[in-house]
């Protein structure tokens, strides 16, 4: 497979795709990002990384990071964290409030806002900073030591809070938050605002590809966590089109606001790509299109 040669391919075929959608703008500062360009990166499993298109353009990975939280979590804390989170797909947009309250406070799973708020509640807790503990995970497995938070999105985030600030609010009026609403949501907006490249962010996935070892051979998580980290990936990483990217993609992915989408081939590499326009659901319009055609024409795919 050269998959070199595929990635150049593919830059070629979503073009019609880029800029199509629309960035998000409920964070003022995502809303100015060009929306012409296109990203993709391929990091295999031994380590070699394969780029094309503008890869190496630093985004806002926004919603990616639940991942890395929940890897976190799951690594320094083990299996408590589902007695506060479900993992069934939601259905509803990833900041609805009203599945939270006929649900008592337990979000669906831990890749919509509440879920993701508990997460970083936790992190918070057993690291004392949720940002600071992915930022530093994020640094390690890519070897980028400059990898840092977006200081001007995360006070654009923080400064129009009022969705995730009242599913915050409601977690802790149901007992499911163990710090200070304001403290749980500084560290989630920072998290969500780390900046990073298509190659950092495929590196940075590389381990759920490995079984859960990451860069230099380190064990982040066991075989089976990593097995789990990628199922609720599968069924709840892409906000309420998570059937129709299985559908069209065929693996486990997890999908930004800022217009990135990380997906794993198992036992082989991750794959990151990145185009800011964004379809209805909340995912990078050309970044499925070129999922696809990646899987379409490696057949890597679970399915
Ligand atoms: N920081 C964003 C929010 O909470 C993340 C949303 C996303 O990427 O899905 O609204």
């Amino acid at each position: 497979m050269d998959i070199q040669n595929l990635l150049d391919d593919i830059v070629g075929a979503v073009q019609p795709h880029v800029g199509q959608g629309n960035v998000a703008d409920y964070i003022p500062q995502l809303a100015a990002v060009d929306p012409h360009q296109f990203g993709i990166s391929v990091a295999t499993r031994d380590g070699e990384v394969f780029s094309a298109g503008d890869a190496h353009v630093e985004f806002s990975i926004q919603s990616i990071s639940k991942v890395f939280a929940l890897a976190l979590v799951l690594a320094f804390d083990g299996d408590g964290i589902w007695k506060r989170v479900f993992r069934e797909p939601s259905g509803n947009p990833f900041n609805s409030l009203i599945q939270l309250e006929s649900e008592n406070g337990i979000p669906r799973n831990p890749f919509i806002n509440a879920g993701a708020i508990v997460v970083s509640d936790r992190l918070l807790s057993v690291t004392g900073s949720a940002a600071m503990a992915v930022r530093d995970l994020l640094r390690r497995e890519t070897g980028n030591a400059t990898l840092e938070a977006d200081q001007r999105v995360a006070g654009s985030e923080l400064a129009n809070s009022h969705r995730n600030a009242s599913l915050a609010h409601f977690l802790a009026s149901c007992g499911n938050l163990e710090n200070p609403v304001d403290l749980v949501l500084e560290s989630y907006v920072n998290q969500c605002a780390l900046a990073m490249t298509c190659e950092d962010l495929a590196l940075a996935t590389r381990f759920l590809a490995a079984n859960g070892v990451g860069a230099e051979g380190t064990r982040l998580l066991s075989p089976a966590q990593t097995k789990r980290i990628n199922a609720v990936m599968l069924t709840c990483g892409t906000y309420d089109a998570a059937g129709e990217f299985a559908y069209r993609v065929g693996l486990p992915g997890k999908s930004g606001v800022g217009g990135g989408i990380v997906a794993v081939v198992p036992n082989k590499c991750a794959i990151s790509v990145w185009s800011p326009g964004l379809g209805r659901s909340g995912n990078s319009v050309a970044g499925v299109a070129a999922l696809d055609e990646f899987t379409t024409r490696t057949g890597w795919s679970v399915f």
